[in-house]
């Protein structure tokens, strides 16, 4: 089974990641998109604990983590808020700063919106990628000072 399907819009996002516990759902889906699996004793129940964010296995009691491997992991920010700053930044061409983010979010510090972006950026750099070659494509960005707008492709 794939990943299960992202939201196409505003408004789709907002009903579908409104609560802890959907952001929850959506991170078990794609951690077992066939279902759970206990990684010890293969036994396919388990109950949500929702509160830590983790299933225990119905069989052997094993906790598996929906968050462990993920900059999600041990956060203290709710999911939401996370999945909110997941949505602007990848929906902001031109660069989320964390005051903005800050702001955009309704958070009390400025610190964690930082945290969050920066967990974000990392996490989105490939490490293995190659220097781009050839002819590039650029897409609606910025040139000098002033807003060029410019669409086209460079000789690099
Ligand atoms: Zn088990």
């Amino acid at each position: 089974m794939p990943r299960p399907g992202f939201p196409k819009s505003l408004r789709e996002f907002q009903s579908k990641f409104s609560t802890e516990e959907a952001c929850q759902q959506y991170l078990a889906a794609c951690r077992w998109p066939d279902g759970f699996v206990c990684p010890k004793c293969g036994n396919r129940r388990a109950y949500e604990l929702g509160n830590l964010r983790r299933w225990e296995c119905a069989g052997c009691r094993y906790q598996a983590s929906l968050t462990a491997g993920t900059i999600l992991h041990n956060t203290k920010t709710p999911l939401p808020v996370w999945f909110w700053a997941a949505y602007l930044m990848t929906t902001d061409k031109r660069g989320l700063s964390a005051l903005l983010l800050q702001r955009q979010l309704g958070l009390s510090r400025y610190e964690t919106a930082w945290m969050m972006l920066h967990k974000f950026r990392r996490a989105m750099i490939n490490l293995k990628r190659e220097r781009l070659r050839g002819d590039v494509e650029v897409d609606d960005t910025w040139v000098g000072g002033t807003q060029a707008g410019l669409r086209g492709s460079r000789q690099l």
